[in-house]
């Protein structure tokens, strides 16, 4: 079968289904999307492109962006990255601060609230202008300068940041965040506020599929030595308290945002995202999951 009419049956199936999943309200800005938007793209090594739906409409990128904070933190340092945050799944929700007293600080993993501060911390202490350096670095790696943040989303999650300002405090207490508490903050909100479509997302999460290299020009963005250890960390950390329920239906390595999206990659073949902004309990998107499922049970393909 085509990709393209395994898609098409995806869509069918996906808008037959009740979305029993809930719009993130805890970031006001984010509770004002419209529930039944939905989108997915399929980017090939050897094919190119296929999706269906609200593929091309840009949406809040959240969490996802914590994959490319750490790939630009990992493309900058060594092993030394990993005292100061773990790579193990939590088995905790994505902005717990539950296991942060018990483990003097060090996050879990860099795919949780903690480490992704831990990583925002890095980038404030090596970048010159952090914010604008990371968004070239989504420019460079999609092609695309018009890729920007919302700042209507930016300034939303800025005021009801509590418990980020919270797992900060509580690092920095155990020396674990070196610089201004509000710098780290605002580039982590930062991150995740910007914006960009699925199509824009796969064309992004093709270097992990693709050993480090951007697929349209062959540049090496990262070693393929380092896109292996990422990819494991999205594999066991991705999902937060529903990664192995993720690896159990679905068996890709991906990443999810409380905007409703999921990124996923099948090294060496193939970046998938998909766009729905219903949410499970656990924040990850409730038709989202049902898709990815249903395309690597279709195409009879996942990396198990
Ligand atoms: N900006 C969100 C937060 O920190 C990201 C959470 C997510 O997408 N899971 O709460």
């Amino acid at each position: 079968m085509q990709y393209q009419e395994i898609l098409n049956i995806i869509e069918a199936e996906t808008l037959n289904r009740s979305n029993t999943g809930r719009v993130a309200s805890y970031i006001p800005e984010l509770a004002k999307i419209d529930a039944d938007k939905l989108g997915m793209h399929l980017y090939c090594i050897n094919s190119g492109h296929y999706g269906f739906g609200d593929e091309n409409e840009r949406f809040s990128i959240q969490s996802i962006s914590k994959v490319f904070s750490l790939t630009l933190a990992m493309s900058l340092l060594d092993d030394e990255l990993f005292k100061r945050v773990d790579v193990e799944p939590s088995g905790d929700p994505f902005n717990s601060l539950i296991q942060l007293e018990y483990e003097n600080g060090i996050p879990r993993n860099p795919l949780i609230n903690a480490g992704a501060l831990v990583i925002a911390d890095t980038l404030v202490s090596i970048l010159k202008n952090p914010q604008e350096e990371f968004l070239n670095f989504i420019h460079v790696i999609t092609g695309d300068t018009t890729i920007d943040i919302n700042s209507k989303v930016f300034d939303s999650e800025k005021k009801h940041s509590y418990r980020n300002a919270s797992l900060l405090n509580l690092m920095k207490s155990f020396g674990n965040i070196k610089n201004d508490l509000e710098t780290v903050l605002d580039l982590y909100i930062y991150q995740c506020s910007i914006e960009m479509s699925c199509k824009e997302l796969a064309t992004a999460f093709m270097i992990y599929a693709n050993a480090g290299k951007i697929l349209s020009n062959d540049v090496q963005i990262i070693p393929s030595g380092k896109v292996k250890r990422i990819n494991a960390i999205m594999q066991t950390c991705g999902f937060y308290d529903e990664a192995g329920e993720f690896s159990f239906r679905v068996g890709l390595p991906g990443k999810s945002g409380v905007g409703g999206g999921i990124a996923a990659i099948h090294p060496g073949h193939y970046a998938v995202t998909v766009w729905s902004p219903p949410l499970n309990p656990k924040g990850n998107s409730k038709l989202g999951m049902y898709a990815l499922e249903r395309l690597t049970t279709l195409t009879g393909f996942s990396i198990f």
